[in-house]
């Protein structure tokens, strides 16, 4: 079932949502080559408690960590370690939750790490757009699988791999709640939207095959080739006319 907000709820799901944006924020100033996923978690966790949050992620089915750091080839759930320093070229996504007086925001935005490949910026850029194809649809009265076919018909175009064993979710005093929104879909189907419904939209994108597997440490999910991939995700709020971003500053 998917759950329309009351004001209360709504207001509460913004000071989430500005939280994981206050986080964002700062980490465009601290990935760079030479600091560790730990470093970044560390940033992420001490902002969110500071601002009288706490890290939806960690500990949620046994996460480890306060946000997932996802470098290269990891698509989703990257642990942040110590060891992981970051290197010229990497791509890091980096997936926030934050869960502010019961009410989650959750975004993941890609970084490059110094300089990176015309090829992995394009892979990055196609994988932004793509939320904002999707995003460019969302307004109370639309199908759902209007939001999921702009979204991969965007990303179709340059020959990606869409993943699909993931997909994006309702967001509110859970983490994760219906619906399921799929990075590919078809017109006209799926539930509808309605105003004060709140969502976390996400394309993950593999620069090669959508085909993904899970490390031995039960999270790390990687492409099957190795090759690259990208994140981006906002929680958003369906208005009348269209949408707001929560997880912004
Ligand atoms: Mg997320
Ligand atoms: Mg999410």
């Amino acid at each position: 079932m998917i759950i329309i907000k009351s004001a209360r709820e709504i207001a509460l799901l913004r000071e989430a949502g500005r939280i994981v944006g206050l986080c964002h924020e700062e980490l465009k100033k601290h990935v760079k080559p030479g600091v560790s996923t730990w470093e970044l978690n560390e940033i992420c966790e001490r902002l969110i408690l500071e601002n009288g949050a706490t890290p939806s992620f960690k500990g949620y089915g046994g996460f480890p960590c306060a946000v997932c750091a996802s470098v290269n080839e990891v698509v989703i759930h990257g642990i942040p370690s110590k060891k992981q320093i970051l290197k010229n070229g990497d791509i890091i996504a980096i997936d926030i939750g934050a869960c502010y007086k019961g009410y989650h925001g959750d975004s993941a935005w890609s970084y490059t790490v110094g300089k990176v490949s015309g090829k992995d910026e394009k892979l990055m850029q196609v994988t932004h757009d793509a939320l904002f194809a999707g995003l460019s649809q969302v307004k109370d009265g639309v199908h759902l699988g209007d939001v999921s076919a702009a979204i991969g018909d965007y990303i179709n175009q340059f020959g990606y791999g869409i993943v699909d064993r993931y997909t994006g979710h309702g967001v509110g005093h859970e983490l994760h709640e219906d619906p399921a929104i799929f990075n590919f879909g078809t017109k006209g189907t799926g539930p509808i939207l309605k105003e004060g419904m709140v969502l976390a939209i996400e394309p993950m994108v593999n620069a090669g095959t959508k085909n993904t597997k899970v490390l031995s440490d039960g999270w790390t999910v990687v492409t099957m080739d190795g090759k690259k991939s990208a994140h981006y995700e906002h929680t958003i709020l369906v208005t009348k006319d269209g949408y707001e971003i929560l997880t912004t500053i």
